[in-house]
């Protein structure tokens, strides 16, 4: 990296950091993140391979796109018409990105199989023997699973190693969505909820949410080197001339589903160079404290419940404010109907008023929940004592 500084000072003077042949600078700035980000995941090829999109939706995307290359070629020049009927697997709590991803793909929404996770909204392992089992006993060919590594909404990380293993057994992609987990890669703390990750075909790192990075900035990154490529490159002779007289490994143009692309893993490089991985591993970390802390503060308070009771393994705490009309009721459908709404009604108020922002959803039969996450190292104990008074303070006055 060493040198680099005044040529990228040049070559960010000379773009409008929006390019085709993207400037050299810039290809090798995402080489040596691309490779950073591998031996994070730990990956022991030699040959890094992967490139930045435009979020971890377009990143799953790819992962899906390059497996199904991987196992019918064909597809790029014949299209789905010339495949059987190919299904692939992630867990109920997975994002929603497979499923946009398979409609865009035409391989449709219908084929992506949802595995049950248990109560900690982890992929239950049994259950996606099951169900490759099930779909290959229909006749329909099973390719490729996505584990999460921090669900988008309870934080949890799917047990890898025993994914891996079916995955190996029945011949099939094994993706790692870590768009929102992957950060925890860079603490010697809390990397050990990501072990098996290395054992993943694929894997989705978005730098945007847990290492703080603006939007947008997110990886996908592959073990096996040239796929990517041959999935997408078509040569068009305007832009990517084999015959031109300098090194066409800069041509990196033409891994992408895109023409024109933007220049997302800038500001990662100067954050990296800025912070260093132990700043981004402090920073993370604090995060992690903050949510712990969060966690004890809940459980010392009897107006609020925890959607789940373990300590949080990523920073999703998710709870639920009981106000005092709902104190000491019975427990029954009628209450439910009502807790719904708290959420509702009191996220409403802050938005209102200002003073502060927390999401809520429901999760299956659970009514309406808060999620706090925390991705900003910059947040004190202070704010998170604030959060709780300040939902005490809405949710005292208003009716349900
Ligand atoms: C946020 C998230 C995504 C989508 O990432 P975008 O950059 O918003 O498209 C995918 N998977 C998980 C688990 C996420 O939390």
């Amino acid at each position: 990296m060493v040198g680099l500084a005044g040529e990228w000072l040049t070559a960010a003077a000379n773009t409008n950091m929006f390019t085709y042949e993207i400037a050299p600078v810039f290809i090798i700035m995402e080489g040596i993140l691309i490779k950073k980000m591998h031996e994070l995941v730990g990956w022991r090829e030699l040959d890094a391979d992967g490139i930045f999109s435009p979020g971890g939706t377009i990143s799953n995307l790819y992962s899906v796109l390059v497996a199904r290359y991987k196992f019918f070629p064909i597809v790029k020049t014949k299209g789905m018409a010339a495949l059987p009927k190919i299904v692939l697997f992630t867990s109920e709590h997975s994002h929603y990105s497979f499923q946009k991803a398979s409609a865009v793909l035409g391989i449709g929404i219908e084929n992506v199989i949802a595995v049950k996770c248990d109560e900690r909204g982890k992929m239950m392992p049994s259950d996606l023997e099951e169900k490759i089992m099930a779909e290959k006993k229909k006749g329909h060919v099973p390719f490729y699973v996505s584990a999460t590594a921090g669900t988008t909404v309870y934080g949890a990380f799917d047990p890898f190693d025993k994914i891996a293993d079916i995955c190996e057994k029945h011949g099939l992609w094994m993706h790692v969505d870590a768009a929102w987990g992957g950060g925890l890669l860079l603490s010697k703390k809390h990397r050990t909820k990501l072990s098996g990750i290395e054992r993943a075909n694929s894997v989705t790192w978005n730098p945007h949410k847990m290492m703080g990075v603006p939007l947008q900035c997110s990886a996908i990154l592959f073990r096996e080197k040239g796929l990517l490529q041959a999935c997408n490159e078509l040569c068009a002779n305007y832009l990517f001339q084999p015959d031109k007289q300098y090194d066409v490994s800069y041509d990196t143009g033409d891994k992408t589903i895109q023409c024109g692309r933007h220049v997302d893993v800038f500001k990662l490089w100067l954050m990296w160079k800025a912070k260093g991985s132990i700043g981004f591993e402090n920073q993370i970390n604090r995060c992690l404290e903050n949510a712990e802390y969060l966690y004890e503060k809940l459980i010392l308070r009897d107006n609020f419940e925890l959607v789940f009771v373990d300590k949080p393994e990523h920073t999703n705490v998710c709870f639920w404010y009981i106000p005092p009309c709902l104190k000491g009721m019975p427990r029954d459908e009628e209450w439910n109907t009502r807790l719904h709404k708290v959420a509702v009604k009191i996220k409403a108020q802050m938005m209102e008023e200002g003073t502060i922002m927390v999401n809520y959803q429901p999760m299956k039969e659970k009514p309406n929940f808060f999620r706090m996450v925390f991705c900003n190292p910059a947040s004190r104990k202070s704010d998170i004592d604030f959060l709780l008074s300040e939902i005490e303070r809405l949710g005292s006055y208003l009716e349900f």
